[in-house]
This record gives structure tokens, sequence and C-alpha cells, in this order.
């Protein structure tokens, strides 16, 4: 006998549902349990195998619950801005409101056909103004208290989707994660949420959460905290002053040159006559890569040397200042001392260029006059260090801080990875951001009530490199909340992960 799967199923799906035998009483929580999966992105048209791969063990963990007494909260939303969900409309043609809606009803349709115990009262999308009024709301806290703010900066720019993307968002391989196609740098200002504030909480928190142990150290490296001096090196010959991060103070008598990144602000001031035009031509190749590949230690060093001398501060030699684009101007200070015997990257540099490599630090177990075959990163014994000679890094490192402070050529300094969160978009299909410029007052905030500040419909969405919203009449022009003449509404929306960062609590 077969088992007559579609009426069974269909007449207990249809119980469940006239007697909502999974809704949750929220005002009477008791003994409860709240099971939440991550949302699902409605830009594909249905669900597949591995979504119920994701959420078939959880769905059957909240059902194990429910069954031992437990008042189980097991809701269920869709992630829906956002730009795959923008991609496919544009690919299809369709309105990507309309897209996702349509991809919202099957998906759903598909979830309550698979027979998951979804409170769908509780059912969530954050494309729709009772949601995104939200993120508005939680901008406005963070803006308020100077946590988001605008900059301008170098940012990594999707040639084919005509937006900024955050780097979490382009490949190894300098490509954007959406489409695959090159992307670039490009300076425009933009919105970010000021998260470094937050680097020392965070890795706090680490240390309290069930994650596994990979996971955690994953987001240890995202935060990337360490610690070292920050040294002052003088520029021969004029008041300024280099300001390099290191975590290896100890090979100071090692720097046989500094690299600046090319697009510090030092660099024109300083460079000699001759170096200009070099230096303008490597820029404008550097501006072609990401960060991503500028950092990658795989690719091939490349750089130019500015004709400008710096003094190392413990020793007063001169030594030779070089742009090159591993060194990156939104990572410490945009310089690093150049350290080859004791640095990879420096080494390889070094090498290309023929500059010196001079060993400061002893491996155990090998000679001082042994040459390196590659960079010595561990710790060791001092050499060609003047009276340090003979001490052991690790207690050299602590010495040489103190010494840099008492002179005034530098200090102890923390230094962490993690950059502030770049959050606005130049598309359409996203979270408006509430702010209004006007032309006397500046940055005015949407007041509270007057949220949401809501997305309009009849738009150009296919991307043009400026927000679409900018040429939406209807959208752009608004009173000014404050002075009350004419103004415009910021034409950038917000990131999608600013709506998975909180759906949790809505
Ligand atoms: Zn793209
Ligand atoms: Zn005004």
């Amino acid at each position: 006998m077969r088992y007559p799967f579609s009426e069974i199923e269909a007449k207990w799906q249809q119980y469940w549902e006239d007697n909502k035998v999974f809704k949750t009483d929220l005002q009477n929580p008791g003994d409860k349990l709240y099971s939440l999966v991550m949302f699902i992105y409605p830009s594909g048209a249905k669900l597949h195998c591995g979504h119920w791969y994701n959420y078939g063990p959880a769905d059957t963990y909240a059902r194990y619950k429910k069954l031992q007494g437990k008042n189980v909260f097991a809701p269920m939303g869709y992630d829906a801005f956002g730009l795959p969900a923008e991609n496919y409309a544009i690919k299809t043609g369709v309105h990507p409101y309309d897209s996702t809606m349509k991809n919202i009803a099957d998906i759903r349709q598909q979830l309550k056909r698979i027979g998951c115990m979804y409170d769908w009262d509780a059912e969530l999308m954050t494309c729709v103004p009772e949601y995104y009024r939200w993120n508005q709301w939680l901008f406005l806290q963070l803006y308020d208290k100077g946590l988001a703010y605008r900059k301008n900066a170098p940012v990594n720019w999707c040639t084919s989707c005509q937006t900024v993307l955050a780097n979490e968002q382009v490949l190894s391989d300098g490509n954007c994660e959406r489409c695959g196609n090159q992307v670039i740098q490009k300076n425009l200002t933009q919105w970010f949420f000021k998260i470094t504030d937050y680097a020392e909480e965070l890795l706090a928190g680490l240390e309290t959460i069930n994650w596994p142990d990979k996971t955690k150290l994953m987001q240890r490296n995202w935060i990337g905290k360490s610690t070292g001096a920050e040294v002052n090196f003088k520029v021969e010959g004029s008041d300024e002053v280099i300001k390099v991060f290191t975590t290896r103070p100890d090979t100071l008598y090692g720097v046989t040159y500094m690299t600046l990144a090319p697009e510090h602000p030092l660099v024109d001031k300083l460079s000699v006559p001759e170096s200009k035009q070099a230096i303008a031509e490597y820029r404008e190749s550097a501006k072609k890569l990401t960060e991503i590949e500028r950092t990658s230690t795989t690719k091939e060093k490349t750089g130019v040397p500015t004709g400008a001398y710096a003094i190392n501060p413990v020793n007063g030699e001169r030594v030779p200042i070089w742009i090159s684009d591993y060194v990156l101007l939104t990572y410490g200070t945009g310089a690093v001392m150049a350290v080859p015997a004791h640095d990879e990257r420096d080494f390889a540099f070094a090498q290309k260029f023929g500059l010196e490599i001079r060993k400061v630090i002893v491996q155990p177990g090998t000679q001082a006059a042994e040459a390196l075959e590659t960079a010595y990163t561990d710790a060791g014994t001092m050499v060609n260090s003047a009276e340090f000679n003979g001490m052991q890094s690790e207690a050299f490192k602590e010495l040489i801080i103190e010494k840099l402070a008492t002179e005034g050529n530098g200090q102890k300094k923390i230094h962490y990875r993690l950059r502030d969160w770049l959050i606005s978009r130049q598309r359409y299909w996203g979270t408006p951001i509430p702010i209004v410029h006007c032309p006397s007052c500046g940055e005015v905030p949407v007041p509270l009530d007057k949220l949401p500040v809501k997305l309009p419909y009849n738009i150009e969405f296919k991307p043009s490199g400026e927000s679409p919203l900018a040429s939406c009449k209807e959208f752009i022009e608004t009173p000014c909340p404050k002075c009350g003449s004419p103004a415009r509404h910021d034409p950038d929306t917000m990131d999608t992960f600013v709506d998975s960062s909180w759906y949790y609590f809505r």
C-alpha cells in the first residue's frame, strides 16, 4: 500500500493552520524558548534543498522542545532588501518590490507544504515600512550619539553593480561577491557606523558565548587587536613627522627604509621634483587595485622612491622613504617602518629593489653572521642594536617602548584591524537613510515622529553609478525639518546587513 502523502499532509497542515497550533503566546511566555533561524533571502524564486538542510534540524529541535512542554517561539522572516533581489529584478525587468513579494508568496507556500512549525502570525519582511522604519530609528539613535557619521574615504566600488561594497563583500580575488565583476577603489563620501568604538567589548563578548572555536578565531582575527608602539620618524630637512605603528619596536635598529601608502598626504609635500612623475603614474596603477589585492602576500611587490629621507629616532640614521601599494592609508597610520630582515613583505620588497637587509635579532641556534635566506620573524637575541646587543628581544621590546616614550619619540599603542562599518549603498532596494541635506542647516536628522522615510515605488531602479533615489523628485525633494526651506533627502540606502543585524529583536 502506498502512503498517500498529498492527502494526509494537506489534511493535517490545514488543521494546524485552522487551529493555530504553532501560535506562540508571547504575553505569557512561561517556560519559554526562542528558536531563531537565519531568515531567507527571497532573491531566488524558489526554496532549494540547501534551505531545508539549514532549516530542517532547527525545526526538528523546536518541535521536540514543544512536545516537551516548552512555550516555543519559532518565527520565519525574509531578509528581503539588498543587491541580490535588486540584481534579480534588473535581470528579469520586474520591479524589485513585485518580484520580491511574489518570491515570498511562493516560498511561504513551500514552507507550509514542508510542514514546518513557524508562527505565521509573527512573520517578518525587512523590505516593508513597518520593519525598515526601525532601521531608520536605530540609525538616528546612533547618529545622535555620534556613532553614525559621514566621511570621505577610499571605498570598494563594484563596476557592474555600480555601488560600494564592504570589505566583507569583496572576494579574495578582488571581485564582487554578488556578481563576480571587478571591484575598484574610489573616493566617496559615505555613511559609517562607528563599530571600532566597540572592539574591546566585542572581544570580551566572544569569551562568554557558546560558538565553535573556529568561528571565534575568525571573529578575533577580524577585530585584529595588536599591541605595539607608535614611533615618530622626523623627515630630514623639514618639520614633518611620520608616525608609524609597529608591533615590533624591538627591530627598530634594523629599519633600512620606510614605506608610505601612495595616497599618504605627506607624499606630495616631501617627494623631490624628479620623482613626481613616477609617483603620479604609480598612484594611478594603485587605484585599480582593491585593498585585498594590495595586501595579498603572493602579489609581487612594487614601489617608487620619493627621494626624501626620514631619521630613525633610535640611531639617527637616514632611511629612504618609498611609496608602495602594500601599505594602506586606512590601516594604522598609512606608513610602515621597513625591517627586511624580520618581516616577510619587507624582505621581498628589499630583495627586489636592492635595499639593505640588516639582521638585528639572531635566531636561537644560529650565528649572528649567517646570512638570512628569508625573514626571521620570531624572538631571539639582539645584535646590531648598539648598547642593547645581547639582550633578549622580548625584554628589549618593553625597554625600547619606555625609552621612546621618555624621549618623546613614541608611545605604547594598541591597534585594531577592525574598521568602521560602511553602511551606505548607491542602490534603490534598501532602507532610505533618514537624513535631510539643507543648504543652510547642513545635515538634519529626520524627526522620529516623521518616520518612516518611505521608499518610493515609481523609480528608475537600474544602476547608473548615482543612487537611483537621487533622480526621483517625489522622494528627494523635501522641506528641511529645521528651517522649512527646500532641501534634499539623502539619496543613499543602507547596507542590507543593517536589516539582519537586529531582526531577532523585531
Ligand atoms: Zn557586483
Ligand atoms: Zn534648514
